[in-house]
Parts: structure tokens; sequence; C-alpha cells
């Protein structure tokens, strides 16, 4: 954690609290929230041209309307910012992969011989034949072996 930084958004112009392992974060955790919901959107659209930026809400003039990010930001600051967004939001989306797998690791498979029965199956199969349950069996078999 460490310590508590006061900080003024860049984006927004409101001041936020970041703890010291966070001390690099330039904006508030309001307009992170909201770019991560725009980037994931604007993913989703297929990345189309914006006509504003959407950093500073300044008109983007044709010619600078690049490749990447800038398809939605002003040059320096504004691009800066989105850059760093984009990053922190895929970063988050691979720790949630890590922690959440979609497809759980399969165990793997002891292979057995055909027909061979595991100590358990054998005991289990000689409880069946004896009309009793397993733990009857075995209670049977340890009074057994005290005799
Ligand atoms: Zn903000
Ligand atoms: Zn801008």
């Amino acid at each position: 954690m460490g310590k508590l930084w006061k900080k003024t958004c860049a984006i927004c112009g409101n001041d936020f609290k970041v703890y010291g392992s966070s001390y690099a974060q330039k904006y508030c955790n309001t307009c992170r929230d909201k770019y991560f919901k725009f980037l994931d959107e604007w993913a989703k659209a297929g990345y189309p041209i914006k006509t504003h930026c959407v950093i500073c809400g300044a008109p983007l003039p044709k010619r600078t309307r690049g490749a990447g990010l800038k398809k939605a930001s002003c040059d320096g600051e504004c691009y800066k910012l989105l850059t760093t967004l984009y990053q922190q939001n895929a970063r988050i989306k691979r720790e949630d992969l890590i922690v959440m797998p979609r497809r759980p690791k399969k165990e793997p498979v002891k292979r057995r011989k055909p027909g061979q029965m595991s100590r358990l199956g054998e005991l289990e199969a000689a409880a069946r034949a004896a009309g009793m349950s397993y733990g009857e069996y075995i209670a049977t078999q340890l009074r057994g072996m005290k005799q």
C-alpha cells in the first residue's frame, strides 16, 4: 500500500487519492472505469475512427487521424493517457484470465490395463459379492484379522 498521495486527475481535473504503489497513475478511478468501458466498446465496434478526441473532446483534424489509438485521441498528452489506459485495461484483462481460466485443466487419466482392477475395486467387488457395503466388508475383514 504505502503512502497515500493526493493527485489531480489529468482527464477530469478532480482531485483523487492513490497509494504509493499506484503513484504513477495520472487519472482518477472514475475516469479509469469510464475509459476502460470506452476501450471495450470501441474494440467491440472494430476501432472506428473518432472525429473528436475521447480524452479532451477536441475535434481531430482529418489529416492527423492516424492509426491505432490515435484514431481516438490527439497527439501528445491525450495519446499518452489513452495508451496508458489501454495498457492497464489489457493487463487487467490478462490477469482476469489467469485468475479465472475458462477451461479447467484436465486431470491426467491414469491408465490401467484392461481387466486389471485396483485394490479398492477388488474390495468393492468382494463386498458386493458378500452382499455387504464396502464399509461393512472392511469391518468384517479387520475383525477376521484380529481373531
Ligand atoms: Zn478523472
Ligand atoms: Zn485530446
